[in-house]
């Protein structure tokens, strides 16, 4: 019998290097840190500002097939990747998303990657790391005081309650406080609304934290947010309320990047998550582009799968950042390949071919996407103990066939050296493979035709479909001239239709925008489709019933 050693087991039997040093690495001294312990720092504002001039390194994009309940291991293979590159002798970063305590505590297990493959201090990272999640939290609730506040005394900017989208937040699943009712007891205690919290990565304040180049960009995007309408319907800002200001002053750290080391010592800068439906589901712009500074090679990652995370970083991220990443990974596993071609998860470590084979679709869908931005494609099969070699091979000879390159990745259980043939592979294609990166729609495209644009290119889809309340919201940005912004698609992530239960390659379908959600200040309109989760909910048993401590203080159980 194998026995598989928890991610937390792995984790704590690895030997960290001083933080200091792993910056030395990178040509940074200890004055270029912001120490938060022995093992953790942020960069502080004079290195970044240091590095502006230094040249860029290349940066490549890990994303994924869709997603299903089987897990893919993006951030796994991240972090691998990373350390294959290093191994191998190229100077390499590693750019990921922070994680957050909701989802941690909850269902889907930390983010700071796993088996031999993950960012340290895993307990740390997973928990409250170095407080930019409370930061963010902070301010987003500052700002929904200064609101009430406003109504409070006098509501000189007519702000119409019943009008107001800011909504407070907490970095929990707690679904309880979903709707709520605030300013309850008489006049003294505020004016009564309704109201309602997101977890905190979904606060439009993280989306803009990670969307900012530098401070100041992060202050004048807080004050495009729009927090209200007034009674005549004209938005109301952060600018309008006098706050972008403070807000910033309580984000002035949390906006500098997090800099960690991997179980194998290659430095990664870990910072920023927003969630990758209402937003872009991607690290800092700040931390890609530092890291870029620092090393010849970035390894950086996008949520969920490429229909999603790739097709923001690609529209959103790299427009704002300037970025032209030079290949993309796509991460793919056997197993939910499986479940693409309709096996159910408990049958998942029975070998079949068939199923396996129906399953390709989906891959193949984000293999022409990616190709159809223009850039070079490599598929990471992400190994798992449970995989047949029949399967392995049946998976690595269509990716021949289909003209794309593949390599098999063992980060997982190996480390870097599982991931060398991965990195090989890249070098590769980034040295042979033309490079063509454009995006998809144009800015000055109205919001209905990039909406469009992206449902028939990066979907397979037919057309797209307005409810009457999102065709209204269309004329009304027309009016507030927003329609030159990004769209940012808020869609399941386990179909590339807008229908969950539509696995594989779904063909003919039409996609439903029931509304919008303005982001003036992150720069987009989100399109929600189908319901969208801005709380989720705890499921039966949350994560947290195996979590502990033992009498030293070390955490138990984290995954
Ligand atoms: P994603 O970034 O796609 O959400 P992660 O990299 O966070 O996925 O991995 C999710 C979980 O799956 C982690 O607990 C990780 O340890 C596990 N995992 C990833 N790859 C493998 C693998 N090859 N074999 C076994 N477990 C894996």
């Amino acid at each position: 019998e194998i026995i598989v050693k928890s991610d937390i087991e792995i984790a704590q039997g690895s030997k960290m290097l001083p933080i200091v040093d792993v910056a030395n690495r990178l040509g940074l001294e200890e004055d270029d840190l912001e120490l938060y312990g022995k093992y953790k720092a942020k960069l502080s504002t004079d290195a970044l500002a240091k590095l502006k001039t230094k040249e860029s390194g290349k940066i490549i994009l890990v994303t994924a097939i869709s997603p299903t309940p089987a897990g893919e291991g993006k951030s796994t293979v991240t972090v691998g990747l990373g350390d294959a590159f290093n191994r191998i002798g190229k100077k390499t970063m590693i750019a990921i998303r922070e994680p957050s305590l909701g989802p941690t505590m909850g269902i889907k297990g930390g983010a700071a990657g796993g088996g031999y493959a993950q960012v340290l201090p895993m307990e740390d990272i997973n928990l409250h790391f170095t407080g930019d999640l409370h930061a963010i939290t902070t301010a987003n609730n500052a700002l929904a005081a200064f609101i009430d506040n406003h109504l409070q005394q006098g509501n000189e900017l007519n702000i119409d309650p019943r009008r107001i989208v800011w909504k407070r937040a907490v970095d929990l699943n707690d679904r309880a406080l979903r709707k709520v009712i605030v300013g309850l007891g008489g006049p003294l205690q505020g004016m009564p609304r309704e109201d309602g919290f997101d977890i905190t990565v979904a606060s439009e304040i993280m989306a803009v934290l990670c969307l900012a180049t530098d401070i100041k960009d992060l202050k004048s995007r807080l004050a495009r947010m729009v927090v209200a309408y007034n009674y005549n319907k004209e938005p109301v800002t952060v600018g309008d309320l006098g706050v972008s200001g403070a807000l910033t002053l309580l984000l002035k750290d949390a906006v500098k990047p997090n800099l960690v080391q991997t179980i194998e010592h290659t430095p990664a800068l870990v910072h920023g998550g927003p969630f990758a439906n209402i937003a872009h589901g991607c690290n800092s712009v700040i931390a890609t582009l530092t890291a870029a500074k620092l090393a010849d090679y970035v390894v950086t990652e996008a949520g969920f799968g490429a229909d999603l995370g790739a097709e923001k970083f690609l529209h959103i991220k790299s427009r704002i950042a300037g970025i032209k990443p030079e290949a993309v990974v796509i991460v793919a596993t056997i197993r939910a390949l499986k479940m693409h071609g309709g096996v159910a998860k408990q049958d998942l470590a029975e070998e079949n071919i068939p199923a396996l084979t129906l399953g390709f679709a989906n891959l193949q869908k984000h293999i022409e996407t990616i190709k159809s931005f223009g850039l070079p494609v490599v598929v990471a099969v992400n190994k798992f103990i449970t995989d047949t070699d029949l399967e392995i091979q049946t998976l690595l000879e269509w990716c021949k066939r289909e003209n794309v390159s593949a390599a098999l990745t063992e980060v997982w259980e190996k480390g870097g050296e599982g991931g060398i043939e991965l990195a090989e592979t890249l070098l590769s294609v980034i040295s042979k493979e033309k490079n063509n990166f454009h995006p998809l729609y144009d800015m000055a495209d109205p919001i209905d035709k990039k909406i469009r644009t992206i449902v028939q290119k990066v979907y397979g889809g037919k057309d797209v479909e307005f409810s009457p309340k999102a065709k209204k919201q269309m004329q009304d940005f027309e009016k507030n001239g927003w329609s030159y912004l990004a769209v940012c698609m808020a869609k399941t992530q386990y179909s590339l239709s807008d229908d969950p239960a539509k696995l594989g390659r779904p063909s003919d379908f039409t996609v439903t925008v029931r509304e919008f959600k303005p982001s003036i200040g992150a720069g987009f309109i989100v399109a929600l489709t189908g319901e969208v989760m801005t709380m989720p909910g705890l499921p039966k048993k949350p994560a947290a019933l195996n979590m502990d401590v033992d009498e030293n203080g070390n955490a138990v159980g984290l995954f």
